[in-house]
């Protein structure tokens, strides 16, 4: 634990260093400079010792550090790992089982977990929430969004033998392959799904997949997915080798 508590130090101290001019190192915020916003989410207790938790600004970035073995509690940004699952021109999605968005559409997706991958945990959540074995052909969207600090990495994917689908409870109520036509856009889940598909329909129609990395800016107080309330932007788009035309 001691070592561990060094190394936290140490990297908050590397962390300083780097963000703050020489002049402002330590000083907390620049002179005249408005400090940002007190985080959402605040913690009371040490996971390490149990002490109280203290939250400060170091470095330009509001920190949560223990008054007693000074351990910091990064908060860092959550990955969202998943598949836009094709089978015979279909897409597969599952209707959420669970809160947020209960009732609404979705591509199976959720939280990495530690110690897998990302294609891994993409094909374990598509095989707990549809009840689909596949095959993960390539990386296909990475979204930021930042005012949830999450990032989206969406995989595009096929049915693997046995070609099997079935929702799985609680996570899901139902799964159902989709023709893109028939995509339910207006009772989908959440703002990444949306544009993501959008762009999968695309890339469908003309036949070529491209990669597409994005910021999702939502706006302050919307919800998951309200028309209106976000837009991609800073998008950029490549074409994959064996899909590029020639
Ligand atoms: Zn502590």
């Amino acid at each position: 634990m001691q070592h561990q508590q060094e190394q936290h130090l140490q990297q908050q101290q590397q962390r300083r260093q780097h963000r703050l001019p020489a002049a402002a190192a330590g000083e907390g915020e620049p002179a005249g400079a408005e400090p940002p916003p007190k985080p959402k989410q605040q913690f009371k207790f040490c996971r390490m010792c149990g002490g109280a938790l203290e939250l400060t600004l170091p470095d330009g970035i509001w920190r949560h550090v223990c008054t007693q073995c000074q351990y910091v509690d990064y908060q860092n940004p959550r990955m969202v790992v998943g598949t836009i699952v094709q089978h015979e021109g279909r897409i597969l999605l599952c209707r959420r089982g669970i809160e947020p968005q209960r009732g609404l559409w979705t591509v199976p997706a959720g939280y990495l977990e530690c110690g897998e991958s990302s294609a891994a945990g993409a094909a374990r959540e598509t095989l707990e929430e549809a009840g689909a074995r596949v095959h993960i052909d390539a990386p296909y969207v990475m979204f930021d969004i930042p005012q949830i600090s999450q990032i989206y990495l969406l995989f595009r994917a096929r049915l693997a033998p046995p070609f099997t689908f079935a929702a799985r409870e609680p996570e899901s109520l139902e799964a159902a392959l989709f023709r893109p036509e028939d995509i339910p856009w207006d009772s989908l889940a959440f703002s990444s799904v949306s544009i993501a598909l959008k762009h999968y329909v695309r890339d469908l129609e003309r036949g070529c997949f491209s990669v597409h990395s994005g910021v999702i800016q939502k706006r302050p107080g919307s919800g998951p997915n309200e028309p209106g309330s976000f837009q991609l932007v800073d998008h950029i788009q490549l074409a994959t080798p064996e899909t590029a035309p020639s």
